[in-house]
């Protein structure tokens, strides 16, 4: 992915810009995901919220996710678009979600999380790394604490 990207949700109201790349790229399989997005599978990536701004008007919605973690989902007031994530677990980062980006074709998932809970109708034919449960973002190479 490239070093400078934006998007925003479906109607255009809640729009942010980065100015970094991305610290990880991957699928995640969790039933949160699921139920929110309303899909099988969320595709997503982590930035620095130092290196991203978010502009327009958003509502959020905390559950306690499938790690044991308080996660608050960010949405368009207007559309109900899903675009940011902030995990407890993930302090001083945003999660994105993929669709969410302007050219969502400069994303490159490297994982697949949460495949404990995959559906079993949802076929995926790629060589990517599988991880059952919870992302070890430890093993990335980033210093995040309890995560
Ligand atoms: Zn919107
Ligand atoms: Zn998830």
């Amino acid at each position: 992915m490239t070093s400078i990207f934006k998007g925003g949700c479906h109607c255009g109201q809640l729009r942010y810009t980065c100015q970094n790349e991305p610290l990880s790229q991957f699928f995640c399989h969790c039933l949160d995901c699921q139920k929110s997005t309303g899909s099988p599978v969320a595709a997503g990536f982590l930035v620095t919220k130092a290196a991203t701004v978010v502009e327009g008007e958003r509502r959020n919605y905390t559950v306690l996710a499938d790690s044991g973690k308080k996660m608050t989902r960010l949405f368009c007031p207007e559309c109900g678009t899903h675009v940011l994530e902030e995990s407890e677990g993930l302090m001083g980062l945003w999660i994105i979600k993929a669709g969410s980006l302007d050219d969502a074709s400069i994303f490159q998932p490297v994982r697949h999380y949460w495949t404990d809970s995959q559906q079993k109708w949802l076929k995926i034919n790629d060589d990517l790394e599988r991880v059952g449960t919870q992302p070890a973002f430890t093993d990335l190479g980033l210093d995040l604490p309890n995560s």
